[in-house]
């Protein structure tokens, strides 16, 4: 944890897109239920009970809030990975017999690919829209994707990896004028920009707690009730029927308090956050700029998420760069596949070239992040792309060229 009002100290966390820390007033409002109120929101005959119940209640009025939903709308998860799962599992299952398409985009998020492979496995058709070398998808492309066996859509809000935003709104209205369910992975959206429910359309959406400076292991899934209309889904788990028969399983309760508390904080603190975070965005940039050549911004150049960069250090290995900067976390590819060293499938479903995906890094930064702590990361990159360069034939090839 980076206390406030601290001067850049080492190493400095420039992975927020990955994982954020804990907000300290999370954890205050968490504790109570890690410690003594330790009761079971399910139990009705006695106090523990009733206190615990109020608990999770003020959660989900808090989580409803951010993204303009009824408190009845929210199913509590364990994270985005299953809130994804159970949005299109839990969709394709109940709306089977109405149709067995379903259209998403190339460069979402592992845990709704690896959702769309299990059910094409059992009989489904996926279509898999592309996206443009600015990470976006066209809307017109999911028009013409639609067809009448198409039960439902999913497209993510911001991409984790690029930052790039998707034109959700115009989707969602294509989509739901054809009458056909709208799902969408907000995860890295939702706390960040402007996300609310109806003027997205959108009748499912994935929230992860982690991801703004909430607890890991907690999630939600919005999942519309009324107006157009009721949305079924058949569960991922059987069990007791909690919430409303949509993920059984006892509650989490500090987990869920935390993520209430975090869509609390989020929507106090979103706008001037948003404001502070694209101006140290823009500075990060332009002093990284000013002293090398050869980057190159991946996404969007402007429908971007406010804290995000994504950046090719041309004639650099993206993983030599990352072992050198021992005290700047931030990371290369994708963090989720990065282990295996495969280089990022959304960089490559953009059309970037092969050397350029490899020399991508990715920065993102978060609420505690400073002015100090940006110019110490500019530096450290700076000296350490200038090293690396200094040792590459390519570089010195192309530097000569150029003279
Ligand atoms: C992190 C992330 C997820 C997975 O969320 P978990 O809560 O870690 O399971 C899903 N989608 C996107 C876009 C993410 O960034």
């Amino acid at each position: 944890m980076i206390p406030k009002g601290v001067e850049h100290q080492l190493p400095i966390y420039l992975d927020h897109n990955t994982t954020t820390p804990l907000d300290p007033e999370v954890l205050d409002a968490m504790m109570p239920y890690l410690t003594h109120q330790y009761g079971d929101p399910a139990s009705r005959s006695h106090a523990w009970g009733w206190v615990a119940e109020e608990a999770v209640d003020g959660a989900r009025e808090q989580v409803a809030t951010l993204i303009g939903a009824q408190p009845e709308e929210i199913v509590f998860t364990s994270g985005a990975t299953e809130s994804d799962n159970l949005a299109m599992k839990g969709i394709a299952y109940a709306y089977r017999s109405q149709g067995h398409h379903l259209i998403t985009q190339e460069t979402e998020h592992r845990a709704i690919l690896d959702s769309c492979s299990t059910l094409e496995k059992d009989g489904f058709a996926i279509t898999y829209l592309p996206v443009d070398r600015h990470g976006m998808v066209d809307p017109e492309a999911v028009r013409a994707a639609l067809t009448e066996k198409t039960i439902l859509v999913s497209i993510m809000h911001a991409n984790h990896e690029t930052g790039a935003i998707q034109p959700l709104a115009e989707i969602g209205r294509i989509v739901k004028a054809r009458g056909v369910l709208f799902h969408s992975d907000a995860v890295q959206a939702v706390g960040k920009i402007e996300c609310q429910v109806d003027e997205l359309q959108a009748d499912l959406l994935s929230i992860s707690g982690h991801k703004m400076y909430g607890p890991k292991g907690v999630g939600a899934l919005y999942v519309r009730k009324t107006r157009p209309r009721r949305i079924k889904l058949v569960p991922l788990l059987d069990g007791g029927g909690h919430e409303r028969g949509m993920r059984s399983g006892t509650l989490n309760v500090p987990g869920i308090v935390g993520l209430g508390k975090a869509c609390e904080l989020a929507s106090r603190v979103r706008l001037t956050e948003a404001e502070r975070l694209a101006r140290l965005r823009s500075r990060f940039l332009e002093r990284l700029t000013q002293d090398l050549d050869d980057v190159h911004l991946n996404g969007h150049p402007t429908q971007c998420l406010p804290n995000h960069l994504n950046l090719s250090f041309e004639f650099v290995e993206g993983e030599a760069l990352i072992m050198g900067l021992r005290e700047i976390a931030c990371s290369s590819g994708s963090a989720c596949t990065s282990s295996t060293l495969e280089p990022s499938y959304v960089l490559k479903a953009m059309g970037l070239r092969e050397d350029l995906v490899h020399a991508s890094i990715r920065f993102s930064l978060g609420r505690w992040t400073t002015d100090a702590d940006v110019d110490e990361a500019v530096r450290q990159v700076v000296e350490r792309v200038k090293r690396l360069r200094a040792m590459s034939p390519q570089y010195g090839l192309a530097r000569k060229k150029a003279l």
